[in-house]
């Protein structure tokens, strides 16, 4: 299969941990016969500093015309002052926007090895986290209108909360089709108790249920799964829900799994063609000091050729070569129990005889890219 893939590196450690997911898509080609066309696309910072704009036309047409797009993070301090328009993250909502990407996906996973990072219970996390977090992403309250009014001597604030049954059937077909590719359950999260727009969100995500009946579908109120999540999160298998209560409760999911360096997440909308990115940002910190762990972005790749190449064998073997690296013991420093976590800026490039874990390896973004690729090959 031929694929054509925008590849937006960005800014901070965007460039180094897109490098190893490259890496990464270029063995899965060689060994699988696919062959995958990288078009390098400016976005953030960098295209601010060459093209005066986040994200230039010219540039937004290469992801348009894309089979779909790996993108690092961008931003970064030397950006702050830059007017609003023409910050990085614009960019990044222009490119939303003009992929018409409705649905934002975040798994959250725990790898059996790494489990010692999730803050919950060690017999919690022995059950098994790994789920995913379907939230529709431009509709509902935070794009209803907003306002603040005078009225009777006081101010009122109003945030409008609004979906029409098309905008919930979209986002619950790509809840269905994500479940229908995994282990076929389906849980449905809104506010029907007190909210008329979750009661039209719950009778249409029934009347889909019918399109999918392989797949088990579930009710649950959002203030109950926000308890669910931290108390048997093994339960779920896709969630699907609202922008506002997707925002919280995938925040909420990605804490429970240890490491912002190993999540991926993919923006998917009527079309196959998908946004790819860990959730993530540019990193500035560690920015090239060879310390950014790449996993995120690598699984990032592993969801591409899942949802929107449909090769699930490839996207497989992505994830338990990445499983088996870490089972080997190879830690970047933001997992190594050792590092003292996210924010050591020093050097990674010191040697895991340092560690106080002699089973655990320290090892830089580019080690960590190549032990992944070398378990792909079957050459470690
Ligand atoms: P951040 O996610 O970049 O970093 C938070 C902490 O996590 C830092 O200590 C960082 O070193 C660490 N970290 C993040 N990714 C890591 C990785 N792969 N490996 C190891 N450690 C990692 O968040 P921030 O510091 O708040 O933001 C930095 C910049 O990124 C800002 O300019 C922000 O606007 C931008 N940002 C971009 C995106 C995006 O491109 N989608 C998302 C969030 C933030």
């Amino acid at each position: 299969m031929e694929k054509k893939i925008a590849v937006i590196r960005g800014d901070g450690i965007g460039p180094e941990i897109v490098g190893e997911a490259m890496k990464v898509l270029t063995a899965i080609a060689g060994k699988y016969s696919h062959k995958f066309i990288f078009e390098d696309v400016d976005m953030g910072g960098c295209a601010i500093d060459k093209w005066g704009d986040p994200l230039p036309e010219h540039m937004l047409k290469k992801c348009l015309e894309s089979d779909s797009v790996l993108l690092g993070a961008v931003g970064g301090k030397k950006w702050d002052s830059v007017p609003g328009d023409k910050r990085p993250e614009k960019g990044l909502l222009r490119l939303r926007a003009g992929m018409e990407v409705y649905s934002n996906n975040r798994p959250a996973k725990i790898w059996d090895v790494l489990s010692e990072a999730s803050p919950l219970k060690r017999e919690t996390v022995k059950k098994g986290i790994d789920f995913i977090i379907v939230r529709e992403l431009i509709g509902g309250i935070y794009f209803g209108e907003h306002k603040t009014v005078d009225e009777n001597g006081e101010k009122k604030a109003v945030d409008v909360l609004s979906y029409t049954e098309s905008e919930i059937r979209r986002i619950g077909k790509i809840g269905f089709e994500t479940a229908r590719k995994r282990r076929k359950k389906l849980c449905s999260v809104e506010k029907s108790n007190v909210l008329d727009s979750s009661r039209l969100w719950k009778s249409v995500m029934h009347s889909l249920a019918e399109e999918y009946p392989d797949v088990e579908l579930s009710d649950m109120l959002v203030d109950n799964c926000a308890m669910q999540i931290v108390k048997d999160p093994s339960q779920f298998d896709v969630i699907v829900t609202e922008n506002m209560f997707g925002d919280i409760l995938s925040d909420e999911a990605s804490m429970i799994t240890g490491s912002i360096g190993m999540i991926p997440s993919s923006s998917l909308g009527a079309t196959s063609r998908g946004l790819y990115e860990p959730i993530h940002g540019s990193a500035p910190d560690i920015a090239g000091t060879d310390a950014a762990n790449p996993i995120g972005t690598i699984l990032s790749a592993a969801m591409m050729l899942r949802y929107s190449f449909d090769m699930e064998r490839e996207a497989d073997d992505i994830e338990c070569a990445v499983g088996r690296v870490l089972e080997a013991g190879y830690r970047t420093r933001d997992i190594m129990p050792t590092s003292g976590g996210m924010n050591n800026t020093s050097d990674a490039s010191d040697n895991s005889e340092n560690s106080a874990n002699s089973s655990l390896h320290l090892v830089g973004c580019r080690k960590m890219g190549e032990l992944i690729v070398s378990e792909i090959l079957g050459a470690r």
